[in-house]
């Protein structure tokens, strides 16, 4: 006899998952939800949301320099971790409370322990030592930060999870990776005045991004000062005094005071019961799933990061909102995973949807993509005296002059790209960029002005 019956029981209360119980629930369903950490998941307690406040903390110095070409002294500045870290920690609590009323407000039932599944209908809570009967199981448990082969001493180094909790800003940061993560502290830590060095074992950073766009964010670090080690790996870190000294593949020796190791994130599948009922997990461990988000099982589904599908919030709150319309909504809904407009916030911020050059002469042929592309320095450069460019560029098909990527390194590009794949989802053509009046001046005007 199982402790509570339930029509959906989600594990996770990440942003698929939370999407998943509140909108089954709207939908008459009884749902209980369990979090084994806090409630929010990655995005609220320790990825987007945090780290887009430190961008934001990192970007005041850009803005101080700046100023002096408009008329402004700025006296001696002075960077305050312990005033950010305070003031950004209780700005994540109010989110996560936010979320609890959310779940409590929607009449689903939260649980605060880790649960694992037991057979296809039931679960267990592993604290309590409670079962759950669920018509239906929804695994939403997200990812975690891996170092995978682990390298020796990597144990001194901290993750994308640790780096928030660092109490100083460390004088000396070495970042290893070369994805979103290991990009955007790089240029957190750069801003808020840490000797940055950022470690990447490809020759540029940002794999799979269009070419121009990697190459202007290299040019763009290294002209910041961010020491770029690329082509390398990390042979050994040892602890040396109060530091840390990282020794290269080449033989060289970096000492840091920390180092953030972002080489990527693995599905929080281990132990979760998965295998027992069935479930065969990927080589990286995240559940093969069809495109309403179900298993091999039929009474047990998954959203989010543990699928490995397209690893960002937005795409995980849709999916969990699909598997809800599906299932308890009576609106079957596919989720769509090739159009995704995504930002990365480096600084220079990379905004992108669609596809790179490359990748789309691959997939329509060398002589049907044609390319629109512009590089310049924005206005706001002309007093402030910064030399950094914006890029602007436009993949097009050459046949049915179809916009098949924008792409935007620069000031706001993420706010521009929303709107970009507004018109990319429409099927714009770059005749209907042309037809659209610029706004003007914005340094956008130019997507609608390339010719
Ligand atoms: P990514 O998969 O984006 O990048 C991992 C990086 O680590 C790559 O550069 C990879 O190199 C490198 N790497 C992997 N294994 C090793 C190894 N053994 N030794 C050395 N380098 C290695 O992972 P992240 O952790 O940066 O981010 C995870 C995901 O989270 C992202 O892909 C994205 O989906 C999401 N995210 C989104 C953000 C946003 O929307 N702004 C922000 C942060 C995360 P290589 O390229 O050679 O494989």
């Amino acid at each position: 006899m199982a402790d509570l019956e339930v029509d959906l029981f989600v594990i996770g209360a990440g942003s698929g998952g939370v999407r998943a119980a509140r909108i089954a629930a709207g939908y008459g369903a009884k749902v209980a939800i369990a979090e084994e950490y806090r409630v929010g998941g990655t995005c609220v307690i320790r990825g987007c949301v945090p780290k887009k406040l430190m961008v934001y903390a990192g970007r005041f110095r850009d803005e101080f320099e700046d100023a002096a070409g408009f008329g402004w002294e700025v006296g001696e500045t002075r960077f305050d971790w312990a005033r950010l870290k305070a003031n950004r920690d209780a700005e994540i609590a109010r989110l996560e409370r936010i979320y609890h009323s959310l779940l409590q407000g929607s009449n689903v039932e939260t649980i605060s322990e880790r649960a694992v599944v037991e057979d296809a209908n039931t679960v267990r809570l592993v604290q309590s030592g409670r079962t759950v009967r669920a018509g239906h199981i929804l695994i939403a448990v997200g990812a975690h930060p891996t170092m995978e082969p682990p390298i020796p001493g990597g144990e001194l180094g901290i993750t994308s999870n640790e780096v928030f909790e660092l109490e100083a800003l460390p004088p000396r940061i070495l970042v290893v990776g070369g994805g979103y993560i290991a990009v955007e502290f790089a240029g957190v830590f750069d801003g808020l005045g840490s000797r940055t060095s950022l470690l990447h074992r490809g020759d540029k950073l940002l794999r799979g991004f269009d070419e121009d766009v990697r190459d202007a964010l290299g040019k763009a670090y290294a002209e910041r000062g961010i020491d770029l080690r690329l082509g390398t790996t990390i042979s050994r870190m040892d602890r040396r005094g109060g530091c840390i000294a990282v020794t290269l593949s080449d033989g060289t020796v970096i000492e840091a005071d920390q180092v953030l190791v972002a080489t990527g994130r693995r599905p929080n599948t281990k132990g979760l019961g998965l295998e027992k009922v069935g479930i065969e997990l990927d080589p990286v461990g995240a559940i093969p799933v069809d495109g309403y988000s179900r298993t091999a099982v039929p009474t047990i589904s998954a959203v989010g990061d543990v699928t490995n599908r397209a690893n960002l919030t937005p795409v995980a709150i849709r999916e969990g909102h699909a598997f809800a319309d599906t299932l308890f909504g009576g609106k079957p809904t596919l989720v769509e995973h090739d159009l995704i407009p995504t930002a990365v916030f480096s600084t220079p911020e990379i905004g992108t949807v669609g596809h790179g050059e490359d990748a789309a002469r691959r997939l329509y042929g060398e002589d049907k993509v044609v390319i629109y592309k512009a590089a310049f320095r924005p206005m706001k450069a002309t007093l402030s005296g910064r030399s950094e460019q914006v890029l602007m560029k436009l993949v097009v098909h050459a046949e049915t002059d179809k916009v098949l990527g924008v792409h935007v390194v620069g000031e706001h590009a993420g706010e521009m790209i929303q709107l970009a794949g507004v018109a990319m989802s429409m099927g714009a053509t770059k005749a209907d960029f042309d037809r659209t009046v610029a706004v003007h001046p914005t340094a956008a005007e130019e997507l609608v002005t390339m010719r």
